[in-house]
């Protein structure tokens, strides 16, 4: 992984937890619902649709005498597309040196045959590891016991919550916390996430295309932020969205530009919030066909 190390004087690490946490599991079964209840802020991002989060973002939890760095990892896929083989890298990439795996898995569809296929992967690890069935607010009345047999591979304990209701949450955390080693804090104790902003940026209007957009298009669209301008006052944002075909631009962009204004108000509404003072944002739309297949576009959009 690659790690920012900042020097921070802080004597003796014999009272301090420090270590780095990554959470796996199918797309949709609440990982980042899980890191934001944590961390209490909007870091990464929720969506009702899979495959929103194609990075590994590290999200910082910092407590009393802890402090804990989530890996949020993109989905496990399979390889249908160049852009999807990254993903896996970027997945299997995150498992280095990491204190903690997290095998996250919602309980309405457990075990699905990803499931299967995650969890052989993961006995391959040697990482300390938890299981942690999520959405337990949907079948309260569920066999513990008969969750806990599917699972495959050796866990070193296995939790039931909500994500969405915070059940379970605390013990689940302090049996984390229990499994992250004595060392001295990795990051400066203010920074929330070492995400850079433009990074941020392009997730937040990506997220916005989500919420805004139905069906394919989203998948079919990428953002690039080609400005960040940060003043004491404000902060203006360039961006590109690039789609693969001229008749995605036109639903995109809407009639009269409507959708295109609402993606960009959405944006500055999440980034302003997030940021404290007003943020504009202005989109421009392209065409770059097939940019999911071609591997010099992948990179230009920071998939390596
Ligand atoms: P990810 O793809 O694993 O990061 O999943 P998300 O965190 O984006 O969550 C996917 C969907 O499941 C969202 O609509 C969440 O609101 C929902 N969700 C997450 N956790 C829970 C939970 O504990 N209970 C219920 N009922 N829904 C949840
Ligand atoms: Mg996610």
């Amino acid at each position: 992984m690659d790690v920012n190390y900042m020097s921070i004087d802080t004597g003796t690490a014999a009272d301090f937890r420090s270590g780095f946490v990554c959470i796996v599991g199918k797309p949709n079964t609440g990982k980042s619902t899980l890191m934001n209840h944590i961390l209490g802020q909007k870091i990464s991002i929720t969506s009702p649709k899979p495959q929103t989060t194609r990075y590994a973002i590290k999200g910082i939890w910092n407590d009393e005498k802890l402090q804990v760095v989530f890996v949020d990892t993109p989905g496990y896929l399979k390889p249908r597309y160049e852009m999807q083989k990254r993903m896996i890298k970027i997945w299997s990439d995150a498992f280095k040196d990491v204190d903690l795996v997290i095998f996250m898995t919602d309980i309405l569809s457990f075990p699905s045959d990803y499931d299967k296929e995650v969890l052989e992967i993961l006995s391959t690890f040697r990482n300390q590891k938890i299981a942690v069935f999520n959405k337990v607010d949907l079948r309260p009345q569920c066999e513990r016991d008969k969750y806990q047999d599917g699972l495959i591979g050796d866990f070193d304990s296995v939790h039931f919550v909500s994500a969405r209701t915070g059940d379970g949450i605390q013990e689940m955390l302090d049996d984390l916390v229990s499994r992250i080693p004595y060392h001295e804090p990795y990051y400066d104790e203010d920074q929330l996430s070492d995400l850079p902003m433009r990074f941020f940026a392009r997730e937040v209007i990506r997220e916005g295309i989500f919420h805004i957009l139905e069906q394919e298009l989203p998948y079919a669209s990428a953002v690039l932020i080609d400005k960040y301008t940060d003043t004491d006052d404000k902060a203006v944002i360039d961006a590109v969205i690039w789609l693969e075909r001229q008749s995605q631009k036109i639903i995109l962009i809407g009639s009269q530009g409507k959708t295109l204004g609402k993606i960009r108000a959405y944006a500055e509404q999440q980034l302003t919030t997030f940021v404290g003072k007003p943020v504009q944002v202005h989109l421009w739309v392209k065409i770059n066909p097939n940019w999911r297949k071609k591997n010099t576009s992948l990179k230009e959009l920071g998939f390596d």
